[in-house]
């Protein structure tokens, strides 16, 4: 399928499911609610792993999108939560934008994030650190919304 048939299948989907017909307005009555990792498609017909959930404000349509996509067409930047994704699944600490996310989220408590905010970029860690640091991210990932 060319770009062009993706993008058009892209905005097809996401004005059958919206309550205006102008491309623009439409897009304004979308808001991000979470992300997951796991094999899907997107409403433009493309195999993704990168899913990013979107909610119709009006309706409450809910919509599953990939990461580029959502980006490309709405212009919502997620990409910090899929490369805090990908740390987690390297057992590294993620970015920080992705560790304060996941405090806002309650994923972490105020002293977790604050560790993990400390270690991160250091590279050497006490043996009691690393623990620590394992332990908060094995409990990261076990969540499956982001
Ligand atoms: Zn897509």
């Amino acid at each position: 399928m060319s770009e062009e048939s993706n993008q058009t299948m892209f905005f097809k989907t996401l004005l059958e499911n919206s309550n205006n017909d102008d491309i623009k307005l439409a897009i304004d009555e979308w808001s991000y609610v979470y992300s997951f990792l796991e094999p899907a498609h997107c409403i433009c017909g493309m195999p993704i792993r990168e899913n990013c959930v979107i909610k119709n404000k009006y309706n409450g349509i809910c919509l599953v999108v990939g990461n580029k996509c959502v980006n490309k067409f709405m212009k919502i930047d997620k990409e910090f939560i899929f490369k805090g994704i990908r740390s987690l699944l390297k057992n590294t600490i993620p970015n920080k934008e992705f560790i304060n996310y996941c405090y806002e989220k309650e994923y972490l408590y105020e002293n977790q994030k604050d560790f993990l905010l400390d270690r991160y970029r250091k590279r050497k860690h006490t043996p009691k650190q690393q623990e620590f640091i394992d332990k908060l991210l094995f409990k990261l990932k076990l969540k499956n919304k982001y």
